[in-house]
């Protein structure tokens, strides 16, 4: 029989400190985790039930639509990963290590360099594709702010999975299945998602779908048109093009004037600085000089528009940086803060975001220390003077901008909501396969690259996001299919040996049922038992006492509803329903 003794169940009262999120304070006060360094946490059993509930169910889909388990290793040589650029490219988050014969290894954060080596090394045919492999492994990143308990620790719990194929229509159709595995695994854990389009990389034009399940405390933000069918992470969302209004901006627009701005650099200290309603930070330029390839790039938004930096790198084509103070005055002859589109030397592109149509004119930096241009139309004064300038999407969305599909046939308005990113299919397309030299001979004959696809979900981030979405002020609401135990057996007289033969008959009815049972049969008071019960939240509580046993009855309490059924002790199978 599990009980809480033999089952290792230790709750706690208070959550610590560092714990912001319900999620995370309730999975410390329920005893399913216990911290051992900042982002690494131990599983305790109760914990470590929910995590197999969890991989039961991924496995069951994965192996569903073809996929096959396996499991690689957790330190990976340099070597795999220097062929795919990435050992000098992933940055701090990959944790290295050096052996002691001066060899070095990563823990992997992701496997796509194993994978690909293993693959290629059997598959040498068309005929042998597609080939589909996944694995429920343990990651490390070596994030900089760890935080929120498993929902973003350093080594976690991951289903990576990646296919190899002969063609992308191949892919697609993995890809395809894979998003419909996904849906499956999430609805059979309750969980409330979106799936929202998400950057496809720098490079190429592959696509990724991130699966977000809603909640407050959701790191990710999505933008959803709900008129349209489309949701995208706002990294991803597109904005669309304003309209200028040409005649109005050429020909009624006042030239522009040089104004002496003394020390006035930021957006604010501008709008502070003129204190008019017609200057506000919507309509002062926000100019950005970045290097891309060691080459300047002027960037012009609004002032009230953040910079997306995902989308100017796929502008550009290239990763880039934002120029030192030094490479500002070298290239546009004053200071970070005084720099504009006006008058910069024709080398340099100048990249306007779309929303910079939003006002007739702006004041913008003049290219000389302590000065600013007023009454800048941009049409007149950038767009139509300077031939090197271009309208880009470099912004963030935002809730109330328009989405139009690609085809122009749905259009509506953005709504924001915040996420937890659960999941991520994404085409990589010959991106690893291109540069680790993995290919097969095709139908033709050919030496080709594989096209590959892979697919991820953080399984403690599930779990956690799953806590976020069901829980109330006394403790988790367990989805029934990732709850640790089905049912509760509170026990409130353990020295009752009546009442202990009846609990037991109980259990064995349960367990007889295929229920996964336990039972707490602590000699703490009932007030204690009944907090604890709601504090773990299995979805069914059945509490046996002297009292109810009288009448031959017992009752049964359901977590979710709160609603309480007194069962004759003759008709248990009520509990099964
Ligand atoms: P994020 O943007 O949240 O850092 P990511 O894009 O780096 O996520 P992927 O590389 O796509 O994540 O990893 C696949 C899945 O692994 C994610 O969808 C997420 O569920 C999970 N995951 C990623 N990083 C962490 C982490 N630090 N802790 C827990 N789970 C994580
Ligand atoms: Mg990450």
């Amino acid at each position: 029989m599990n009980t809480y003794r033999n089952s290792f169940i230790h709750t706690i009262k208070e959550a610590p400190n560092d714990a912001e999120v319900i999620s995370h304070q309730l999975m410390i006060r329920s005893g399913m985790i216990r911290k051992v360094a900042s982002g690494i946490y131990s599983i305790l059993p109760l914990g470590q039930r929910v995590f197999s509930k969890l991989n039961t169910i991924i496995r069951e889909e994965m192996n569903q639509i073809g996929a096959v388990e396996c499991d690689m290793p957790h330190m990976v040589p340099s070597e795999l990963w220097k062929t795919s650029g990435r050992w000098n490219a992933y940055g701090k988050e990959l944790l290295r290590i050096t052996d002691r014969h001066d060899r070095e290894f990563c823990f992997g954060p992701t496997h796509e360099e194993v994978i690909t080596d293993l693959v290629s090394f059997y598959t040498k045919s068309y005929k042998q594709l597609p080939v589909f492999l996944y694995q429920i492994q343990t990651k490390f990143r070596d994030e900089v702010r760890p935080r929120f308990g498993l929902m973003r620790g350093r080594e976690f719990l991951m289903k990576d999975a990646y296919s190899f194929h002969e063609s992308r229509a191949s892919l697609d159709d993995c890809y395809h299945q894979s998003k419909a595995a996904y849906r499956a695994i999430f609805t059979r854990c309750g969980l409330q998602f979106v799936e929202a389009n998400a950057d496809s990389g720098a490079i190429g034009g592959d696509e990724s779908v991130e699966f977000l399940v809603v909640a407050e405390s959701g790191e990710d933000e999505v933008l959803v048109c709900e008129s349209a069918g489309y949701a995208a992470n706002v990294e991803a969302a597109p904005c669309q093009q304003n309209q200028f209004n040409f005649e109005t901006s050429v020909h009624e627009v006042p030239a522009f004037k040089v104004v002496d701005t003394p020390k006035v650099r930021t957006i604010d200290e501008v709008v502070k600085f003129f204190d008019s309603p017609d200057v506000t930070p919507a309509t002062v330029l926000k100019s950005i000089l970045v290097m891309t390839n060691d080459s300047p790039i002027m960037c012009c938004l609004a002032g009230d528009k953040p910079l997306n930096e995902t989308k100017l790198t796929k502008v550009l084509g290239a990763p880039f940086r934002f120029a030192t103070d030094d490479e500002v005055r070298a290239h546009c002859g004053a200071s970070p803060g005084f720099i504009g589109p006006v008058g910069l030397p024709s080398n340099i592109p100048i990249y306007l975001d779309y929303s910079l149509a939003q006002s007739l004119t702006y004041v913008c930096g003049a290219n000389q220390n302590d000065r600013h241009l007023t009454s800048v139309s941009i049409v007149r004064d950038v767009k139509l003077a300077t031939t090197n300038s271009v309208m880009v999407d470099i912004r963030n969305a935002q809730a109330g901008d328009v989405y139009e599909s690609p085809t122009g046939d749905q259009r509506g308005t953005y709504t924001s909501q915040r996420g937890i990113e659960v999941g991520h299919v994404f085409k990589l397309g010959t991106k690893y396969s291109h540069a680790m030299g993995a290919c097969f001979t095709n139908q033709q004959g050919k030496l080709t690259d594989f096209e590959m696809g892979c697919y991820g979900i953080g399984v403690g981030r599930t779990i956690a996001a799953a806590i976020e979405q069901s829980h109330d002020e006394h403790g988790i609401i367990w989805p029934e299919e990732l709850a640790p135990y089905d049912a509760l057996i509170i026990n409130l007289t353990p020295k009752d040996p009546h009442v202990c033969d009846a609990v037991q008959t109980v259990h064995d009815f349960l367990v007889g049922h295929g229920l996964d049972v336990i039972v707490d049969d602590r000699a703490d008071s009932p007030g204690v038992k009944f907090k604890d019960a709601d504090l773990i939240g299995i979805p069914r509580h059945i509490i046996v006492g002297k009292h109810g046993l009288s009448s031959n009855h017992i009752e049964l309490k359901h977590r979710r509803t709160g609603e309480k059924v007194m069962v004759p002790f003759d008709s248990l199978d009520t509990i099964l329903n």
